[in-house]
């Protein structure tokens, strides 16, 4: 099935999916991007993610290159077009192109928007949640504006790269105290003694996740108890569970940090009760 992306106003063969040399997104990385899981040929979080894209966008000031209802219908298109039942859509917006300047332009630009999309094999992340990933913990050297899903994403690219680098999955960052801010692509949680949740308030140091604030949502409902709060690596280690979450990959059990096992270093049953409520409502709401 040949896959078809969407560039300025055109749907695409993917491989003729090209972007002029100035647009600002490839010079200063001014731009923003959402990604959408999809399961069961449905967009998940619809609707929340688009609201975080306007905030995004807002933030930076970045006009909307079309209303948000023509936005949702392209999402649907793309998956329709691409034929994905499981899967991700991936959306980016742009200031647009202009002569290289690195002031907003003067002149009136229209912003520029890419969407690619891909299959998923269900399969894969369910293997990665049975078996657990491995991680390790890296420095956070990013900017001061992670709440913003912009492609300013060096830091994290290095992160997962010190993973590879090391043979493990995935990274978490660290602030200077010592405490995680987040994965490299993901929120981090772990679960106390008491069974609570606990995750890092959301605030100008991480992105605030879809699928944290979902899983935030579904869990009080059910009656656990959510501490929003940062916690070092010290006591991720010697945390009951530790889990992190995204929207292409759902939930996935972390079992070991920096070498050492959490717990004994299986997934446990507080993060296969998250993802079951995960799932049942992705696939019901
Ligand atoms: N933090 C970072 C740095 C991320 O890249 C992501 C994935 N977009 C997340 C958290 C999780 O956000 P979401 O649940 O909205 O995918």
């Amino acid at each position: 099935m040949p896959r078809v992306s969407y560039v300025n106003g055109r749907f695409v063969p993917h491989g003729d999916a090209l972007v002029h040399v100035e647009d600002r997104a490839y010079q200063f990385s001014d731009s923003v991007y959402e990604l959408w899981g999809v399961m069961n040929g449905k967009l998940i979080d619809h609707e929340l993610h688009l609201d975080r894209l306007e905030r995004s966008l807002g933030e930076l000031r970045i006009e909307a290159p079309m209303s948000r209802a023509a936005l949702a219908l392209l999402l649907k298109e793309m998956v329709r077009r691409n034929r994905i039942k499981n899967g991700a859509v991936y959306l980016q917006i742009s200031r647009g192109v202009a002569p290289r300047d690195h002031a907003f332009p003067t002149e009136l630009v229209a912003p520029a928007i890419v969407m690619t999309a891909k299959p998923i094999a269900p399969a894969y992340y369910a293997g990665k949640f049975k078996d657990g990933i491995k991680i390790i913990t890296v420095p956070d050297i990013r900017w001061a504006r992670r709440d913003i899903k912009s492609t300013s994403l060096l830091g994290n690219v290095l992160a997962i790269q010190a993973a590879r680098d090391a043979g493990a999955d995935d990274a978490w960052q660290v602030d200077g105290e010592g405490f995680i801010t987040e994965g490299s692509r993901s929120n981090a949680w772990i679960v106390d003694k008491d069974g609570n949740l606990v995750t890092r308030r959301a605030d100008n140091d991480i992105l605030n996740g879809i699928t944290r604030r979902v899983i935030i949502g579904l869990a009080e409902d059910e009656g656990r108890k959510i501490i929003e709060r940062a916690f070092t690596v010290d006591e991720a280690q010697g945390a009951r569970e530790a889990f992190q979450t995204s929207a292409s990959a759902g939930v996935i059990p972390v079992v070991e940090i920096d070498g050492r096992p959490v717990a004994n270093g299986s997934p446990g049953s507080v993060v296969t009760a998250v993802r079951e409520i995960y799932l049942k409502n992705a696939l019901t709401a």
